[in-house]
């Protein structure tokens, strides 16, 4: 046995007779570096004589350094209980990042050993590698991880890659506080603490902050060493799976002027049956089984404004879905199937996963980006002469909107400068007209005067609220159409015929 690693076993012995349980002693003894524990510590025959088989690192005394976290008991019962919360969770992820909280007490007893180590390793003039090769929960996983991949047929990722399912370990113990505060007593006596870092002062920032700060000679001072025999050990009291949010996105078409973007409530109550976010975003998120969801879309319409031809871009956060996989041929039936479930929205488009890159998109389109209406205008104080000539040069036209009255109520008052880029304004055919009144024939309205009805194309930047850009909204939008045209004018139907944006 070279001189090293008998320096290492003495240290291992060292933390064994304080109470340390076989694998704490040689983990914190700094056993060579290796990529896997077990195989390191099976290099040596001699120490498997002295510490015995760490696979059953039992002893009725629980660990003062990990409180039972490595050893056998605890660890039998974990690999059950995680494999099941995995299975049980039903996530269809392969592949898992694993995250544990261990209670801050076990810090502050490794602190209190390694300085206690420290100063017998002066003493005893050992030598060999600085303690603390592995940490408690690099050992952990090594141990653990293997068995849950085995019982769930998941496996965990590389240490270099992390995995969107991630599954979140929870210990704690119960003596914590009490634990804190014995291991610190000294150290926090001297601290002139604030009210506000009193409650906070073993908040895991706390900690780590102290333990980097403070000196051996302070921490020898400071804390009790060795660390006292815990009365309790730890327990893995959660285990929590979660996944990140998967976002699906595609455009809509609305081809009603009677539903809201999104549910309508009053006092609690649903104003409207459906809206279409339910229509869109029902059928995808049973599909993927997800938890809750998020709907987003570039920009909305009002509840009587149709969104036709290539439909408004939209996503859907998927919040902890359990399916996350998509075939094009899935894709292709969730779309059927949302369209077959209504006829005031479709999906105009096909449906595909998103990037962030692409949600960034969608987000900033909604500023940048350009919107193309079609209204149906009338006006009742002239017949065939009015000329629509005028709105028809426009060209960048600027603007200035006060916030609509419609919407002051919900939205702070403010002027904003807008663009309207072009419009093209003509008079409806015959044919038009009469498709018009045969699609509503209850509307009392005059169709018989031909110069009455014109459509209205509209250009404009995002954000222009267009009906108060062609009514005036009592002068609140300067100038206007009416302005232009020198005459009232009423809206009958407005569409959003187009959103430049390059989606999904
Ligand atoms: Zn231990």
């Amino acid at each position: 046995m070279n001189f090293e690693v008998s320096n290492i076993i003495q240290k291992a012995e060292f933390l064994r007779s304080l109470g340390c349980c076989s694998v704490c002693s040689l983990r914190l003894s700094g056993i060579p570096n290796n990529d896997n524990f077990h195989s390191t510590i099976t290099y040596s025959d001699t120490m498997k004589n002295i510490f015995g088989d760490l696979e059953s690192n039992q002893t009725s005394e629980i660990c003062i350094i990990c409180l039972g976290i490595l050893q056998n008991e605890i660890q039998n019962s974990s690999v059950e209980k995680i494999s099941r919360e995995i299975k049980l969770s039903g996530f269809d992820s392969e592949v898992f990042t694993c995250t544990l909280n261990i209670p801050i007490s076990v810090k502050l007893r490794e602190k209190s050993i390694s300085t206690l180590l420290n100063q017998k390793t002066k003493e005893s003039h050992w030598n060999g590698p600085d303690i603390n090769k592995y940490s408690i929960k690099e050992i952990w996983k090594m141990l653990i991880l293997p068995k849950v991949e085995k019982m769930t047929s998941k496996r965990q990722t590389t240490s270099l890659a992390s995995s969107p399912f991630s599954v979140n370990i929870f210990f704690s113990y119960s003596n914590d506080e009490i634990d804190c505060e014995n291991l610190m007593k000294k150290y926090l006596n001297s601290l002139k603490l604030t009210k506000k870092q009193t409650d906070n002062r073993f908040s895991k920032n706390n900690i780590d902050k102290i333990l980097n700060d403070i000196t051996e000679e302070i921490a020898m001072e400071a804390f009790s060493t060795p660390p006292s025999q815990p009365l309790v050990h730890a327990i893995m009291d959660k285990v929590k799976c979660t996944r990140e949010s998967l976002f699906v996105g595609g455009r809509y078409m609305k081809l009603s002027r009677k539903l809201s973007q999104t549910p309508w409530f009053v006092n609690g109550q649903k104003k409207m049956e459906t809206s279409v976010q339910d229509i869109l975003c029902n059928v995808i998120v049973n599909y993927t089984r997800a938890e809750s969801f998020k709907f987003l879309s570039s920009g909305r319409e009002d509840i009587d404004v149709r969104t036709i031809n290539i439909g408004r871009p939209f996503a859907i956060e998927l919040i902890n879905p359990k399916i996350t996989t998509f075939s094009s041929e899935t894709f292709r039936k969730l779309v059927v199937q949302i369209n077959d479930s209504s006829d005031l929205v479709k999906i105009s488009s096909h449906l595909r996963i998103l990037s962030p890159f692409d949600l960034k998109n969608l987000k900033e389109g909604e500023n940048v980006k350009k919107k193309f209406y079609r209204a149906l205008c009338t006006t009742k104080s002239l017949e065939n002469s009015l000329s629509l000539e005028k709105i028809n040069l426009i060209k960048n036209l600027k603007i200035k909107q006060k916030t609509p009255v419609r919407v002051l109520h919900r939205r702070p008052l403010a002027s904003r400068d807008r663009t309207v880029h072009q419009v093209r304004a003509r008079y409806l055919s015959h044919a038009e007209i009469k498709e018009i009144q045969e699609k509503n024939p209850n509307k009392k309205m005059d169709y018989s005067i031909m110069g009455q009805f014109f459509i209205v194309d509209i250009k404009t930047q995002a954000g222009t609220y267009i009906k108060e850009f062609i009514h005036g909204d009592f002068e609140r939008t300067k100038p206007n159409l009416c302005d232009l045209l020198g005459v009232d004018l009423d809206i009958v139907a407005l569409d959003v015929t187009s959103i430049n944006l390059h989606w999904p």
